[in-house]
């Protein structure tokens, strides 16, 4: 029992931090998770999640969860559509691997952890070593000690900094992240058209996907190729609702007039560059204790394969299969094991994500192209 006596230290709250807990602690292990999130019920920005069979199903199959996910996820199914409206494609609900809110996932997940195993409030700052345990800092609240830490604090985590010398770099794209409250009303046009699925257009290099019913919510990303500052696309305040809602006019003013009325309804919204931590390189940072990264904390790539949270998931099943496979000697090896696995899926993943975003935002292509519709 590698963990016997030990206190294995979560850093974040996630879908693969929750996770990762979930498997631990079901195994016996004495796990906390530390959050920046003020409590259980702070609401998590972002579309649904479709959970892979063949990743994070798996996870929640062995967490003993999949039966949850199943009912509290919705089968939905896919409308694609031109750039002025134009229906070319519906699939049919999809229940092998249904969407899923993100609060949903992490009730799910919280229910199944005993009930101190998440400290909420607490946003990780920094690390040290103190008689042979990590010590960890937070900016808000009063030191904690482990033997074993896990990173799971998502695309910006710190924690990087202590296993590798790499940076974030942008992988060129940006999205915009909006929501309509009440979309009967708001915006009926493109309410009908999503026909109950998830609508997918594009046109001049600028894809929209839009979910109508996400917990209640018609919740949309647009992305296109990111525009230079002082050129005269550059972005706008995301603060200022009007102007998100005047650039985006201007930006799909060659489209149909539902899709004009999703940016008018829209009650907000949040830019976000698309980002990816590299894999190219073996981390060589010298890691005293236990210490490693899951999830986005450890391979951030932008949503174009759907893939993230799918990865994230699969990370903590393999690191807890190589901590109690009885395979390995001691902590560090077992970590090994599951990093050497891990940067292999993982950069397979951001290699799929990478060809996507590149073909998706040239201004020639379509859906309906790709399909050979
Ligand atoms: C627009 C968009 C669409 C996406 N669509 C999909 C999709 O369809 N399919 C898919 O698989 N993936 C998708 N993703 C990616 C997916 O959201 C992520 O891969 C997934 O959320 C990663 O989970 P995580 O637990 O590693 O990190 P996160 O979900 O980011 O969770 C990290 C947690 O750590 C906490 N935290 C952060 N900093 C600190 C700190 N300093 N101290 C303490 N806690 C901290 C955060 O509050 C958060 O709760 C999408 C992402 C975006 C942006």
């Amino acid at each position: 029992m590698l963990l016997a006596n030990k206190k294995v230290a979560i850093i974040g709250a996630g879908p693969v931090g929750l996770m990762m807990a979930r498997l631990l602690q079901q195994h016996g292990s004495k796990v906390t998770v530390y959050e920046r999130d003020l409590n259980p019920q702070s609401r998590i920005w972002g579309g649904t999640l479709d959970l892979h069979e063949d990743s994070g199903q798996k996870a929640a199959q062995t967490a003993g969860l999949l039966a949850e996910y199943f009912a509290m996820a919705k089968p939905m199914g896919r409308t694609l559509a031109d750039d002025q409206g134009q229906v070319y494609l519906i699939t049919a609900p999809n229940s092998n691997s249904p969407e899923i809110n993100r609060n949903d996932l992490r009730t799910i997940l919280l229910n199944s952890l005993t009930k101190e195993t998440v400290v909420w409030d607490r946003k990780f700052s920094a690390l040290g070593v103190e008689k042979g345990r990590w010590v960890i800092h937070f900016e808000n609240a009063p030191d904690e000690v482990a033997d074993f830490v896990i990173g799971a604090n998502g695309g910006l985590s710190r924690l990087r900094d202590y296993v590798s010398d790499a940076g974030v770099e942008d992988t060129g794209s940006y999205i915009i992240q909006g929501e309509v409250l009440h979309p009967q009303n708001g915006c009926p046009g493109i309410y009908e058209l999503c026909q109950g699925n998830i609508l997918m257009a594009t046109g001049q290099g600028q894809t929209l996907v839009i979910n109508p019913d996400n917990a209640g919510v018609m919740s949309y990303n647009v992305s296109f190729t990111r525009p230079q500052n002082g050129t005269p696309n550059s972005l706008p305040d995301f603060n200022d609702l009007n102007r998100v809602q005047a650039f985006l006019g201007e930006k799909f003013s060659s489209w149909g007039e539902p899709y004009k009325s999703l940016f008018r309804a829209s009650s907000s919204f949040w830019g976000l560059p698309t980002r990816k931590f590299p894999l190219n390189q073996p981390w060589k940072r010298h890691r005293p204790l236990p210490l490693t990264l899951i999830g986005d904390a450890v391979h951030l790539m932008p949503p174009f394969a759907g893939q993230g949270v799918n990865t994230g998931l699969r990370d903590a099943l393999v690191l807890f299969t190589s901590l109690t496979s009885g395979q390995h000697p001691t902590i560090a090896a077992a970590i090994d094991d599951y990093e050497q696995q891990m940067f292999s899926y993982a950069t397979e993943a951001q290699t799929e994500t990478s060809i996507n975003e590149v073909v998706m935002h040239q201004p020639d292509f379509s859906f309906k192209k790709r399909f050979g519709l």
